[in-house]
């Protein structure tokens, strides 16, 4: 029997005869929360798509069929039920709602359903294969040769003197830049830069020894891929004696903090999300910030809400600043609609993608009213800028730390 077929036997058998009743409760968001009518499904894929099968319910039924046999491995020319499968951002709204039971792991289900597929040779998606071998080859799922990834350094000179810090093994504190800083929305990776050279914070970065998280590479089944990129990041990180990484992309601190140790990948080093590690400067009266005069709203990453539970650091730093105007949408918190890029959706259904990011952005203008929609992902603000391209809308994505760059701030000595 194949590990993940195991797997799904063993550890995930009682998650999917959970899901025995069908309800589709899932599909909402939890309606003692509902503010708006127009915002009240949850799942991108199945609202995307329009039947049952798309939501969580469908893909809970398929894993059951693969457990009692009445769907047959290898499942070769089924190129439905491998869409199904991969038509899914793994964004966890559907095991938050669950009425039937809150324990259950639909998105570790799925993940698992997507690893039978690799280890039979069927999946993942042609579009998976080659941010894969891209992963593999460059160490990014971008195709972006591993030599560029300091690159965004020399955009800016003031930034350039971190490229010393790269060589030095003294540094407690690592900032871990991730693919899609370093590749393409590299003004997050700037801003942070800039936010905590304001702080002081001596720190450094791993250049071109940091290799991908890995995330791309889980959340399509390949584990064996991720793993690798796991424990070459591990290795390094340990060698160069931080204790602490901090990290701007809530996709690769999810990986470090709940996947690598899943995987039994431990390491001696603490992590954070910077908003974590300012939240906490804040809240120890160690940060003086200006003003800013805007209407903002803040969009809760998967990764770093549902799959974390960390929905309070960001509204802390947006909140202490002042003068802000800050407003949630109608969907916010564990009810949050994904932005529509993860789980290798925004590399294979490209129009799924799109659509969840338009509908972020007509949501956050349509119930708050705000000029900046913030987040802390630099791939949710890739795709919602993708999205932005799709519709009229006057509503400006920032990540936090470019809000941050927007006031004065100054360490409290
Ligand atoms: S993880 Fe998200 S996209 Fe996938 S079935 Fe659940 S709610 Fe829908
Ligand atoms: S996952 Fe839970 S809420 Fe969704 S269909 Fe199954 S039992 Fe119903």
């Amino acid at each position: 029997m194949s590990n993940s077929l195991e797997k799904l036997k063993k550890e995930y058998r009682w998650d999917i005869y959970q899901c025995s009743l069908k309800c589709f409760n899932c599909m909402y968001i939890n309606p003692h929360y509902l503010i708006s009518q127009d915002f009240y499904i949850n799942c991108p894929a199945g609202k995307f798509f329009g039947f049952d099968t798309f939501y969580s319910g469908g893909r809970m039924e398929i894993a059951r069929g693969i457990l009692d046999g009445s769907i047959k491995l290898p499942l070769k020319d089924n190129k439905m039920l491998l869409k199904v499968i991969y038509a899914c951002t793994t964004c966890g709204s559907c095991e938050n709602i669950c009425y039937y039971n809150r324990e259950i792991r639909t998105t570790e289900v799925f993940e698992t359903l997507r690893e039978l597929l690799v280890e039979n040779e069927i999946g993942p998606m042609p579009e998976h294969i080659k941010f894969l071998k891209s992963i593999s080859e460059n160490f990014n799922p971008y195709n972006e040769d591993k030599s560029a990834r300091i690159n965004w350094l020399d955009e800016d000179e003031k930034l350039n003197e971190i490229k010393n810090n790269i060589l030095e093994n003294d540094y407690k504190i690592l900032y871990f830049v991730g693919c899609t800083s370093s590749y393409r929305t590299k003004d997050i990776a700037k801003a942070t830069v800039k936010i905590l050279n304001k702080l002081n914070i001596h720190f450094k970065i791993l250049g071109m020894d940091e290799w991908c998280c890995g995330s791309p590479a889980a959340r399509v089944g390949d584990t064996i891929l991720a793993r690798k990129m796991a424990q070459h990041n591990i290795k390094v990180i340990e060698n160069c004696g931080a204790n602490l990484v901090l990290f701007s992309c809530a996709g690769c601190y999810r990986t470090f903090k709940k996947d690598y140790p899943k995987w039994g990948l431990n390491y001696n080093f603490k992590v954070l999300h910077i908003s974590e590690f300012i939240s906490e400067l804040i809240k120890n009266n160690k940060i003086k910030l200006g003003s800013i005069d805007k209407k903002i709203t803040y969009h809760d990453p998967c990764h770093l809400g549902r799959h974390l539970g960390i929905y309070d650091p960001p509204r802390i730093v947006i909140n202490a600043i002042p003068k802000i105007n800050f407003k949630e949408m109608a969907r916010n918190r564990f009810n949050a609609w994904c932005c529509g890029a993860g789980g290798g959706v925004k590399s294979a259904f490209k129009d799924l993608a799109i659509f969840a990011a338009s509908e972020r952005l007509i949501e956050a203008e349509k119930t708050t009213d705000a000029e900046y929609l913030i987040s802390t992902c630099p791939f949710c603000n890739l795709n919602l800028k993708d999205g932005k391209k799709n519709i009229e809308t006057k509503i400006i994505v920032k990540d936090l730390m470019e809000l941050l760059l927007e006031c004065r701030v100054e360490l409290i000595e």
